[in-house]
């Protein structure tokens, strides 16, 4: 047995997610993402959420703007109850280990698996020649974000449920290639009524922060006002609602709206539909409205609090790297070893 299977640490369960500062957080972000990483962090577990500013730049952000945005989404994790005393909290760019890790991952990972990845296709679109190098490689980046911590579950949203096979894969192959038992099967966690919320213009499109029309997605910075306008012209049909979840399968802007209200209501959605069967959506918006206006105004109110002192939540990420190295840097200096690197410190 390799002296790497023997110093094998046993994998204890800890939970790695983050967010890209890509724009500003959605409700999508909230209820797929983060309204989980607080759930997760109830329990007793270990908990690191990062603000993945390096996956952010795979397409173009202006600098000042990526700055602004990276302590926007820091202070919507806090708002929304992630609490940097329990869980570690920090911006990727500021724990160099993973971008070393991410650069070992590219030589594990083979281009026909990125070739099957969606988001590179969603995201380059007709064009891809013309997108970064980078947004091709992004998913062995992540690999690297989730597996420099071991870490053994990842809330995120549907969406991402390739990303963390894939990561899955390059862990097994990195394991075998070099006979070794060193990272963990990582599993996705997808839970509960928001994995996907979709865009209120287009039902068959998930909301994204970066999507260019506004009027698509529910800013968690957006006042009450913006969110009845927004839900009031999301389009919907001029079907009441039916008796049960089910009978909305053909009717995905109606069951986005109704996933929307059970997931933040904290509800099922035959809960939903047992109470609001029969009822036209100009009966039912208003109630969504009141809803997300009273789940997410606290939240907004609390961001621009934290927002009007920066240098603390530069502070708390600064802390968090400081917290997120002690961990990640003896795992990639194993990685090092095993790979054959000369001068790796473990
Ligand atoms: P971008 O458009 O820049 O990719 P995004 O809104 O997709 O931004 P990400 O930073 O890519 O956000 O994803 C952060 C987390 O939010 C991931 O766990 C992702 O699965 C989740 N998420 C993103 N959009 C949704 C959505 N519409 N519904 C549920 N979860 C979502
Ligand atoms: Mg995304």
């Amino acid at each position: 047995m390799s002296e790497a299977v023997q110093n094998n640490p046993a994998f204890t369960q800890r939970v790695f997610s983050g967010i890209q500062p890509s724009g500003g957080l959605t409700l999508g972000n909230y209820l797929g993402a983060i309204k989980r990483f607080v759930d997760w962090q109830a329990r007793d577990i270990e908990t690191i959420y990062c603000m993945v500013d390096m996956h952010a730049i795979t397409v173009w952000q202006d600098p000042e703007a990526l700055r602004k945005q990276t302590r926007e989404l820091a202070a919507g994790y806090i708002a929304a109850g992630v609490d940097p005393a329990k869980s570690i909290m920090f911006n990727q760019s500021q724990v160099a280990e993973h971008a070393q890790l991410g650069w070992i991952f590219n030589c594990v990972a083979r281009l026909g698996w990125m070739n099957r990845m969606t988001q590179f296709k969603d995201k380059a679109g007709k064009n891809a020649e013309k997108a970064s190098l980078g947004l091709y490689a992004y998913p062995a980046l992540m690999a690297a974000d989730i597996l420099l911590y071991h870490a053994t579950h990842v809330p995120v949203g549907e969406d991402q449920k390739q990303h963390v096979e894939l990561t899955r894969d390059i862990a097994a192959k990195f394991n075998h290639d070099y006979g070794v038992d060193f990272f963990p099967m990582t599993d996705p966690v997808i839970e509960g009524a928001g994995t996907r919320v979709m865009s209120l213009r287009d039902g068959s499109k998930k909301m994204s922060k970066s999507d260019p029309s506004d009027a698509s997605r529910i800013n968690m910075t957006d006042d009450a006002d913006a969110i009845a306008k927004k839900i009031r012209k999301a389009k919907t049909d001029p079907e009441p609602l039916p008796e049960t979840f089910e009978a909305l399968k053909d009717r995905p802007e109606a069951r986005n709206l109704v996933n929307i209200y059970a997931a933040l209501a904290e509800t099922s959605t035959d809960a939903v539909m047992a109470e609001m069967a029969g009822k036209q959506f100009g009966e039912f918006k208003p109630l969504l409205v009141d809803l997300a206006v009273d789940r997410l105004a606290p939240i907004s109110t609390e961001m621009s609090r934290l927002m009007q002192d920066p240098a603390e939540i530069d502070r708390i990420l600064a802390g968090g790297a400081d917290r997120a190295r002690a961990i990640a840097a003896p795992i990639l200096q194993r990685t090092y070893e095993i790979v054959g690197m000369v001068g790796a410190r473990v």
